[in-house]
């Protein structure tokens, strides 16, 4: 698992690279832009190959990008579509540029309208959007579940990877906050493991891509997202520890995306206590198995 955390650009790649090396992350998760406006930013090509150059053989073994918070491909307003395409395609378009392991993107909301409809005019969008772009992956991340948002059951998103055309650039990423909020109880190995067992099925494992471990401030089908530093949360330590040992999720690049314990962003701190629990979890699951292993022999 490559454990990492959600870094600021300000100031560029370089320097964002620069953040995630200090933080002791192996990964870094960037927004391409502001993520609460539709301007796009383009990185400066001197940038981006300093940044390539950094990411040949140093300590940062990844870059995920995540999209906009605006994109509503579920949208039926002309004007929105217009602007959530765009964007979600410039953000691709800047993942082929620096190389991610993918862009995440919230399948957004229905608002009012029928469900099935809306899956539909995501897919549609997703669609639009990998034609107009080379090979990023896009990643659709599981949501809170607060009023019309799609994507709360593995059954909706794969919906939309379905109605997009099944391509193989569709991934999906999983966010421990937003699991436990729309109401998969995921607080500890066993628990987890069986949620997983129901993804995998959906989807199949080559289409896991990325993990998001937030903690979360409000409980079990609360429907809110309300990140929660590592431990301190709803799913405890037990619950992080859980999620960053599960085996599935071995090969992924793994993101805390804060507020950490000291700030807004993830700070070395919250890495530390993220490599922590993971060892935490890997013991435990060692220990069981070797209990499993003995009581059988006997
Ligand atoms: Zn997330
Ligand atoms: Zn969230």
């Amino acid at each position: 698992m490559l454990i990492g955390g959600h870094v600021s650009t300000a100031g560029g790649l370089v320097k964002a690279h620069e953040r995630g090396v200090e933080r002791g992350c192996d990964a870094i998760q960037v927004f391409n832009q502001s993520p609460r406006m539709w301007r796009p930013t383009t990185w400066k090509p001197n940038d981006v190959e300093a940044f390539l150059e950094l990411m040949d053989d140093g300590p940062i073994k990844s870059v995920v990008i995540h999209a906009v918070y605006l994109i509503n491909p579920g949208t039926k307003d002309k004007e929105m579509r217009k602007k959530s395409l765009a964007s979600l395609t410039h953000s691709l378009r800047m993942g082929d540029a620096i190389g991610a392991d993918g862009v995440v993107v919230h399948p957004g909301s229905r608002l009012k309208e029928p469900l099935d409809e809306a899956l539909g005019r995501v897919g549609e969008m997703v669609r639009e959007a990998l034609a107009e772009s080379d090979r990023c992956p896009l990643l659709l991340e599981n949501t809170a579940g607060a009023g019309g948002t799609l994507g709360r059951t593995f059954a909706e998103l794969y919906d939309v990877v379905r109605r997009a055309g099944g391509s193989k650039r569709i991934g999906i990423c999983l966010d421990s906050c937003h699991m436990l909020a729309s109401g998969f109880d995921i607080r500890d190995d066993a628990a987890l493991a069986a949620v997983i067992d129901d993804c995998v099925a959906e989807f199949g494992l080559e289409r896991l891509a990325c993990i998001h471990v937030n903690d979360s401030q409000t409980p079990l089908g609360s429907n809110r997202d309300r990140h929660a530093p590592l431990g301190d949360g709803e799913l405890g330590d037990k619950g992080c520890s859980a999620f960053l040992s599960e085996p599935r999720f071995e090969k992924l690049p793994a993101f805390f995306e804060g507020p950490g314990v000291e700030g807004k962003e993830p700070g070395a701190v919250d890495i530390a206590r993220m490599r922590e629990l993971r060892k935490k979890g890997l013991a435990r699951r060692k220990r069981r198995a070797a209990a499993k292993k003995k009581a059988r022999r006997k």
